[in-house]
């Protein structure tokens, strides 16, 4: 039985003190949800402070995004260890803005993915294929290339969390539908028993995001092989937060 982990990545939005207030309100409604992993991602200024907010909490403080060198002369960029140190115990890497913006290639995020588990922090790969790709029948190609690039040297499993996030629904209001996204949980799960065998496979946790929704959250998440999911805009909004963590809840 895989616990259902649910992360609000608020991206490029909130201040320190607009953060607090959010997170609060989070902590406040969701501390008697049982059976659901939750975290939430800052902007990196406001990981120490949500952090400390959450310290007697259950709910993870995660990062966006981290570069794989530890420390030295990379302006501008922070580290696994360097965001562990503010609070972060998970880490966002791969999402597709970094790939489309900030040209993250498969390998580089493989760094990262590398760097993040080396520091004992959980990563949170994410894969998903354009809607040119999709239209093109190659789909299932794509996100195996992002697979094996992202998952390139990484062996401690109870570290990663894979987030399928098709392009083409992410802040676009238009959702997979849960067949077409339980067909693509599906197969990263066959890659996964390919590279770390089928019990392990069944451990790993595949999350879904893109344009998750209060509405459309409990349909998706009750596919069998989606293990929660990262919300983008809807995590900006508590209630929509609060709704989507508990369609999460196991029946
Ligand atoms: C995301 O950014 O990871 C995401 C899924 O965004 P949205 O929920 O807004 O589509």
């Amino acid at each position: 039985m895989r616990t259902p982990f649910v992360v609000g990545n608020w991206k490029l939005n909130k201040t320190i003190a607009e953060a607090l207030a959010h997170v609060t309100e989070i902590k406040n409604q969701l501390g008697a949800v049982k059976g659901v992993q939750v975290g939430v991602a800052p902007p990196a200024t406001a990981i120490y402070a949500v952090g400390k907010r959450l310290e007697d909490s259950a709910i993870a403080v995660c990062a966006q995004d981290a570069y794989w060198e530890p420390n030295g002369a990379w302006t501008g960029e922070l580290s696994p260890q360097i965001l562990q140190d503010a609070g972060a115990s998970w880490i966002i890497v791969g999402h597709s803005e970094r790939r489309q913006h900030f040209n993250e290639t498969n390998e580089t995020v493989g760094k990262k993915a590398r760097a993040v588990i080396g520091c004992a922090i959980g990563a949170i790969v994410c894969v998903g294929e354009t809607l040119a790709e999709r239209d093109a029948g190659r789909t299932l190609g794509v996100i195996d290339a992002q697979l094996a690039g992202a998952l390139e040297g990484v062996t401690n499993t109870e570290l990663l969390v894979i987030a399928y996030e098709p392009v083409w629904a992410i802040g676009t209001g238009r959702t997979a539908t849960p067949a077409q996204a339980q067909e693509v949980h599906a197969h990263i799960r066959t890659q996964l028993a390919g590279r770390y065998g089928a019990e392990t496979s069944q451990k790993v946790r595949i999350q879904y995001g893109g344009s998750v929704k209060p509405s459309n959250a409990a349909e998706l998440m009750s596919q069998p092989d989606i293990d929660g999911a990262l919300v983008g805009g809807a995590s900006l909004e508590a209630a929509d937060f609060i709704a989507i963590v508990k369609a999460a809840r196991p029946s």
